[in-house]
Order: C-alpha cells, then sequence, then structure tokens
C-alpha cells in the first residue's frame, strides 16, 4: 500500500505503523552508482528516526567521502512510504541525506530535487515514466550467469506467450505488488531476450517515478530471490542477447496541462517540412533540444557503467537489433533512433540502461530540457530520416555524416562529462566532482583486470 499518498513530509510515522500493523520500516537512500542502502528500523523506534535520523558511513557506500568523514544521516521522506504487500510487517521509506544537519548535494536524490525546484520556480512540473527491463537468472553465482528458463531459446523470444507463462507466478506477483502501491501497471511482456521482461506503469511527477523506480527494483529483486531467480537490470550480461533498457517517456506540465502538445506552430525555428508532423510544442521542441544537444556530455549519468558500453554500439543480436541507439539523433515513430517521439505529446528517450541511477536520469534529463527551453535551442541539426534502419549504419551515405556517434567506452563519455562546464553549472560543482572521481577510480580498476577476451587475443602475440 502506498501510505505516502496521504502523508507529508512531518507525518509522524510512530502513528502509521500502528494503524497498519508495520513492525520495521527500511529506511533506504541510493547512492552515486544507483545502490540502494538501508538500514531496518523497529516501529517503535521509527519517529525518533525521523528526527535524528538512520546513521551510516557515507565512504561505505559510493559516496565520495573518506572513511574519517562524520555520520551521514538519511531523513525518511513520509510520502515514500510503501507497506510491502508481500511482507506487511514492513514498510519502505526513502530518506534524503544530511551531513552535519546540512544536505549532502551529491546525493542523487537532492541532485534531482533541485531540478525540481529550478522547474516549479519556472511553473512547470516534469513527468516521466520509464521502462525499466530486466532478466531472471538463475540463482547461480556471477561466473555461471543463465538465463533461469532452459526452455526460453528462440532468436526472436519477444511477446513470447509461453516462455511468459513459465514465469507467471513470479510476474503476478511483482504486478500484484506494484499496484498494491497504486504504481498503475498496464501491461507486462517477455522481452527481445532470452529471459528479458519488461513491466510498465504510469507516468508520473519525476521525483515520484524515481523513487518509484527505486522501489521497482527492489520488488523485482527481492520477489526474484522469494521464488528461487535472481534479478538482473544490468546493461548487457550477454554477449549475444539484448541488454537491459531503460527508456524514459518524458513531458513537461504546466497548470496541470501537457506543454508539449503541439500549439499548432507547425513552423517552428529551423523545421525541416518532414518534421511538422511530430505534433511537439515549441517549448517541447527546446526541451528536446536541449536534451540532443547536451546528450554526448550526459551520457556517462544514463549509461555509467563499463559495460553499459556493450549495449550501446554492441555486437549484433540473435534477434536482430540491439534496441539500443548508437547516433545521437531523432525522428518521429522509429525505435532505432536515439530519441523517438510516438505522438506529439511527449517523447521517449530511449538513451539509458539497466544501470542508471533512477534520479540522476530524471535530474539530467531534467536539468538540459530547461536550459534547452531558456536557449531555444533547435533540435533540427539531430533530426534524420524517419525511415531508416539507424541499427546499420548507412553506407556511402554522404547525409548522416553531421550525426555523431555516442561514445564507444566509459572512459570517452567520462572525458565528454568532463569537459562540457554546463554539467557543472548545472548538476553542481559536488556532484559532478564526486562524480568524476568515483567513476574514475571504476575505470582504473577496470583496466587492472585481465579479460578473457585479452587473453585469448593476445596469448600467441
Ligand atoms: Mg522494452
Amino acid at each position: 500500500m502506498f501510505l505516502g499518498k496521504t502523508l507529508t513530509k512531518d507525518s509522524d510515522l510512530g502513528p502509521v505503523a500502528k494503524a497498519n500493523g508495520i513492525e520495521f520500516f527500511l529506511v533506504s537512500f541510493v547512492d552515486i552508482f544507483g545502490v540502494l542502502r538501508s538500514k531496518m528500523v523497529p516501529a517503535a523506534a521509527i519517529s525518533t528516526i525521523q528526527k535524528d535520523g538512520a546513521g551510516f558511513a557515507p565512504f561505505a557506500s559510493w559516496l565520495d567521502y573518506g572513511p574519517d568523514a562524520a555520520d551521514m544521516i538519511a531523513k525518511p521522506d513520509p510520502t515514500t512510504c510503501m507497506q510491502v504487500p508481500f511482507r506487511p510487517d514492513l514498510a519502505f521509506v526513502i530518506g534524503d541525506c544530511y551531513i552535519e544537519d546540512k544536505k549532502v548535494e551529491d546525493s542523487p536524490r537532492w541532485v534531482l530535487k533541485d531540478q525540481v525546484e529550478k522547474a516549479a520556480k519556472l511553473g512547470y512540473e516534469f513527468k516521466t515514466g520509464v521502462e525499466a527491463e530486466f532478466f531472471l537468472l538463475s540463482k547461480a553465482p556471477n561466473s555461471s550467469l543463465a538465463i533461469s528458463d532452459p526452455a526460453d531459446t528462440q532468436e526472436k523470444p519477444c511477446y513470447d506467450a509461453q516462455a511468459m507463462m513459465r514465469r507467471m507466478d513470479i510476474l503476478q506477483e511483482i504486478v500484484k505488488t506494484l499496484n498494491a502501491c497504486d504504481f498503475g501497471v498496464y501491461q507486462t511482456d517477455h522481452e527481445d531476450a532470452n529471459g528479458q521482461f519488461e513491466i510498465n506503469w504510469h507516468y508520473r511527477s519525476c521525483l515520484h517515478t524515481g523513487d518509484q523506480h527505486v522501489f521497482f527494483k527492489w520488488v523485482v529483486k527481492t520477489l526474484a530471490e522469494k521464488h528461487g531467480y535472481r534479478a538482473t537490470f544490468m546493461p548487457r550480461p550477454f554477449q549475444n542477447l539484448t541488454g537491459n533498457g531503460c527508456h524514459c517517456h518524458c513531458s513537461l506540465w504546466s497548470g496541470g496541462k501537457n506543454v508539449f502538445v503541439g500549439d499548432g506552430a507547425d513552423k517552428l525555428s529551423g523545421a525541416k517540412p518532414e518534421m511538422t508532423s511530430l505534433g511537439l510544442s515549441s517549448l517541447g521542441w527546446n526541451f528536446l533540444g536541449g536534451v540532443l544537444a547536451k546528450a554526448e556530455s550526459f551520457v556517462a549519468i544514463t549509461n555509467p557503467t563499463v559495460n553499459s558500453y556493450k549495449r550501446l554500439n554492441g555486437l549484433i543480436t540473435s534477434s536482430g537489433a540491439t534496441w539500443a541507439p548508437n547516433r545521437i539523433s531523432f525522428s518521429g515513430n522509429n525505435r532505432t533512433h536515439m530519441v523517438r517521439v510516438p505522438e506529439g505529446d511527449r517523447f521517449e528517450l530511449r538513451l539509458a540502461d539497466g544501470a542508471a541511477n533512477p534520479y540522476l536520469l530524471q535530474a539530467v534529463i531534467l536539468a538540459c530540457g530547461l536550459q534547452g527551453m531558456a536557449q531555444k535551442i533547435d533540435p533540427s541539426a539531430y533530426f534524420f530520416k524517419p525511415t531508416v534502419n539507424m541499427y546499420i549504419i548507412p553506407q556511402g551515405d554522404a547525409s548522416i555524416s553531421h550525426i555523431k556517434t555516442l561514445p564507444g567506452n566509459l572512459l570517452d563519455a567520462m572525458r565528454l562529462f568532463e569537459k562540457d562546464p554546463e554539467m557543472r553549472t548545472m548538476l553542481g560543482n559536488k556532484f559532478v566532482d564526486a562524480y568524476i572521481k568515483l567513476k574514475g577510480a571504476e575505470w582504473k580498476d577496470f583496466m587492472g583486470h585481465v579479460s578473457m577476451w585479452e587473453l585469448n587475443n593476445t596469448i600467441d602475440c
């Protein structure tokens, strides 16, 4: 049950626990790498924890602090409180991070809240829906990854009814859990890779979507373990199969109205004749322009791991398509572009993957979109043929030479992120410095490891 919908940030969770039979709270926050960190708090202590916060050593998570740093506390936000339907003695609540009474500016929920506040000051609310794909694996160690269903072997398994039937028990439990928590799930399917699924729920205000995205991943992983599987959102766990995307549908609202919906101004600045049918308003057009103009700078956020770049620009899959973009482009209802505009009321950013931080994903799109509106950025330069298959680079097609390719690895992406000073003005120096430092260390660690590919291809040099 989504108890938070009737609560405010100042509500006392003690009486809420009593009224609903809750014995424990899982007080959680998400670190910069997207890892969910929690403390289990008995209901008798929750009112005190609301005042004092649950204490964490920040160095012990992926935040930029040393082991000597003062305690970081997570103060539960009651508006996020979910009573867990499959475990009603437990409630899940997300906290905001503070050190010595100051907000931890580089903690992802604050990074998003700062952007939400900027938008609110301009009179806007950013609404989003995410499509967080995942695999159900057998419960085996990392070294022997295998999908959980040995009968799921089709080359094109997308929407396969029988493969979904064989996982109906867990899928229904996930959907019933989410819907008991007001997610508004409207469809579930087997996705393009063997063992891969997707669950779609209703779009919301972006902070709410971020909180739901965190809860969704926790529910999927927890119920997978309950059913004897292991769930992963890893961008590309299998070399021959489609990876886990996290497509994000975006719209901007003001006064209860979606301001992306076309205002009849078809003669947009710089628009080409074939674009006028996309139906976005001039505000939507400029918001999209901001996102496209900054895509190469923020791909390190939406695609944050070494493994992310094996989904982008990845090897062809057994289904015949990676379903992941390789260039910074958009058109209408064409899934092979980085941005799809399926209807004139929203656009779908198809760049992000399952490792994207639920808060930073929303924050960076909103920040760039607002800048696009402020600077009236025209996305025309990123428009490319509506009918082309972007997964197959058109040979000898000079018209594509102006469409940039996405970075080939995390290091290139981080260099693009670091060299764009506007990332600092948008996301804050503290966050950008922390991100560069932590991701730089991750890349160095990766480069220190010798892979089987290197051995196979270099041993006889
Ligand atoms: Mg999908």
